[in-house]
């Protein structure tokens, strides 16, 4: 893995998650950025070096299972 880790550990385990799922996640100056394997624009996101609270992570958790689930 050539990426720098991120330094919530619990933010770095979902990134090792979502790898080990084919996702890309890139580091920028300020942010990291995760790219879902779909390609999809959508798909993309931000994730902040430092989350402002643990709501954060429960956030970015639920956007990903939201992500090719059928709208009911
Ligand atoms: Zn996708």
């Amino acid at each position: 893995m050539s990426r720098p880790r991120h330094q919530n550990k619990e933010i770095e385990a979902l990134l090792r998650r979502l790898e080990g799922d084919g996702w890309r996640v890139a580091k920028a100056s300020k942010y990291f950025r995760i790219y879902c394997p779909c390609l999809d624009r959508g798909h993309q996101r931000s994730v902040h070096l430092t989350p402002s609270s643990s709501a954060y992570l429960k956030n970015l958790e639920m956007w990903i299972a939201r992500l090719h689930r059928e709208a009911p």
